[in-house]
């Protein structure tokens, strides 16, 4: 995978003497896979210097004339340069332009229009090249060899992170984004909900670009910008297992000698910490290339997870939201805003009329102030959820105006939503709550040769066999190390997930595949950790979630016999969230191998297909 930057620069283009090295342009960064797949991340205005050199056949010979456009989003200095993007006028060219399904308008319609004719000469019909709009929600699709995830950032429009993986590498551009919760600003603290998600997007890469506009102190004054400090980006990448980060969204006002000291600085602040001995940081500079060579060649080429491009209508239109502030102006603001997306609103003015608007109707959102009425949203939140007048996966989102995670759970709050805020800023976070519910659940797909799989494990002749003490104390411990009240040694056969060891999960001996979590571990063929579940939406409404056994964590092992096959998983499950470290990590895959070695162990000895015999093994 091969990676240059075009344009480096947030918010507006500074060409000059003080920003030679790390460059003017604003957002542009180009993506070629070994096999020729042109991704372009951004059109800022570095994209200009990009159409030049994609229209000159001497600098990329034999290349396709083919490209695709990922735009996280539509300000200004995220698209400035699709007018003065030479390929989008060349009638040889075929463009396929992405961008976040925007809500008011079609993407088409929001480039057109800058290319107004009071602002642009050419209308956006008259570009020659052939060219297809699709609008993204979050989720995962294809663009010939490259498996693109998206996901929400946290930023003022509506936004996607982009992850690409290719060749064995994966590359994560996340642009504009501003950390959930403020006190990860300085780069320290506690990773725990929707940061804890970002740092699962972000999990392994070999290279996070990452906005990083704002200093610390710079970011304390903005804070609700949309925009990261180098510090947060880092103790994210570290937390995610990040091989390269590099810095950009720098802002206007810096030159090259105030970028330089901001890495200079993260570097040494990196290398103090405990955990930040394997990570290389540098500031991304216009015109820099960068070879990432498959460090994990092992890693799979996901099969299609879900799919990302959004097909299902207008997601928002008929959801009901129930607005709970303080403040009435505030309140009628952020309501108008929010209807403008075609959602129903009731705003209410105390906590009664909270619970008596949630009995009356199905609600897709409620979102409270911290103070509101006599009983506090906490309390509100409670009862909610106890009298289950609002089921677990509505979102209930309490303003605060300090950060609160500690009562988080036992009350049922989703997430805290920290004062002050603007009010398109509370909308793009309630336009992403939203959008996260269209899709909440998702089956593993098959893996590449799936007969080939079935009869390898079939070979093993241990489907339906009784338990084995073998398996059993692998189990056992790894319950015991990881403090998990389940482990798993399960199986995927064709239509079903059977379960040859349990600790913790006697009374289930199999499952549907289709709600098996260890069908995706063996769909990867990599190793799964799922922090949170209900922050999942490949699992969120899963019925192992929803239901018994209430899978809120999940690490999953694949196992893979010698000849390649991928037979099955062995999992942690956790009732509640938590993360899996690196040292974690490790010791999964060294109980994971010795689980394969048992399978193999059992293949190499015994006579084929004679289970009545083997009831021996049986401990009960
Ligand atoms: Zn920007
Ligand atoms: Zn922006």
């Amino acid at each position: 995978m091969r990676v240059i930057f075009h344009g480096t620069r947030g918010s507006i283009a500074v060409p000059g003497q003080n920003t030679l090295r790390y460059g003017g342009n604003t957002a542009c960064v180009e993506m070629h896979s070994a096999a020729g797949t042109l991704i372009v991340l951004d059109s800022g205005t570095g994209a200009f210097g990009l159409g030049r050199s994609l229209m000159d056949p001497s600098a990329r010979p034999g290349m396709t004339r083919r490209g695709h456009l990922l735009i996280t989003h539509t300000h200004w200095d995220h698209i400035q340069g699709v007018p003065f993007f030479a390929p989008l006028f060349a009638p040889d060219w075929e463009w396929d332009l992405y961008a976040p399904r925007g809500l008011v308008g079609s993407l088409k319609e929001t480039l057109s229009g800058q290319m107004q004719s009071s602002y642009f000469p050419i209308a956006i019909d008259q570009l020659g090249a052939t060219i297809r709009y699709h609008e993204l929600v979050e989720g995962a699709f294809d663009i010939e060899d490259v498996h693109v995830r998206t996901q929400y950032l946290n930023h003022t429009a509506l936004t996607l992170g982009y992850r690409l993986e290719v060749d064995g590498s994966a590359l994560v551009y996340a642009c504009d984004h501003e950390p959930f919760s403020r006190q990860l600003a300085e780069g320290e603290g506690p990773i725990v909900g929707s940061d804890l998600r970002h740092a699962s997007f972000l999990a392994d890469a070999d290279l996070v670009v990452h906005d990083a506009q704002y200093t610390p102190d710079e970011y304390f004054k903005r804070v609700g910008w949309g925009h990261s400090t180098p510090q947060y980006a880092a103790h994210l990448c570290l937390a995610a297992g990040a091989r390269r980060l590099a810095l950009t969204h720098h802002d206007p006002n810096r030159g090259d000698a105030e970028v330089d000291a901001i890495v200079e600085k993260l570097r040494s602040e990196v290398a103090s910490r405990p955990d930040g001995g394997d990570i290389e940081i540098f500031g991304a500079a216009e015109g820099q290339a960068l070879e990432l060579v498959g460090e994990a060649p092992g890693r799979p080429r996901h099969a299609d997870t879900f799919s990302a491009v959004a097909s299902v209508g207008p997601a928002l239109v008929g959801h009901s939201v129930v607005l709970g502030l303080s403040d009435d102006a505030e309140c009628a603001e952020l309501a108008e805003a929010i209807r403008a997306d075609g959602v129903k609103v009731t705003a209410v003015a105390d906590t009664d009329a909270v619970l008596r608007t949630c009995r009356a109707g199905p609600a897709s959102l409620v979102v409270l102030d911290e103070h509101l009425g006599d009983m506090g949203a906490v309390q509100t939140c409670r009862t909610l959820r106890r009298e289950g007048i609002l089921d677990g996966d509505v979102p209930i989102i309490v303003t605060t105006s300090r950060h609160e995670t500690a009562e988080t759970r036992t009350a049922g709050v989703t997430e805290w939503l920290e004062r002050p805020f603007s009010t398109i800023y509370a909308r793009a976070r309630i336009r992403s709550w939203l959008l996260r519910q269209a899709c909440r659940w998702l089956r593993a797909p098959l893996s590449l040769e799936e007969d080939v799989r079935i009869a390898a494990l079939r070979s093993l002749d241990l489907l339906d066999t009784p338990p084995e003490e073998r398996f059993d104390q692998i189990t056992r411990r790894a319950a015991a190390l990881f403090d998990v009240p389940i482990a798993l040694v399960s199986l995927i056969d064709e239509d079903r997930q059977w379960i040859k060891s349990s600790y913790g999960l006697s009374e289930i001996r199999s499952t549907s595949r289709e709600v098996s979590f260890c069908a995706h571990v063996v769909a990867q063929r990599a190793p799964m950790i799922v922090p949170d579940t209900l922050l999942d939406d490949r699992f969120a409404e899963n019925p192992m979630v929803t239901g018994g056994p209430r899978i809120r964590f999940y690490a999953g092992f694949p196992l893979i016999l010698p000849e390649g096959a991928c037979v099955g998983s062995l999992c942690l499950i956790d009732n509640r969230p938590r993360q899996l470290d690196k040292a974690g990590a490790r010791l999964l895959r060294d109980l994971g191998e010795k689980v394969g070695e048992e399978l193999c162990a059992r293949a190499a000895t015994s006579p084929p297909r004679k289970r009545a015999k083997r009831s021996r093994d049986a401990t009960g």
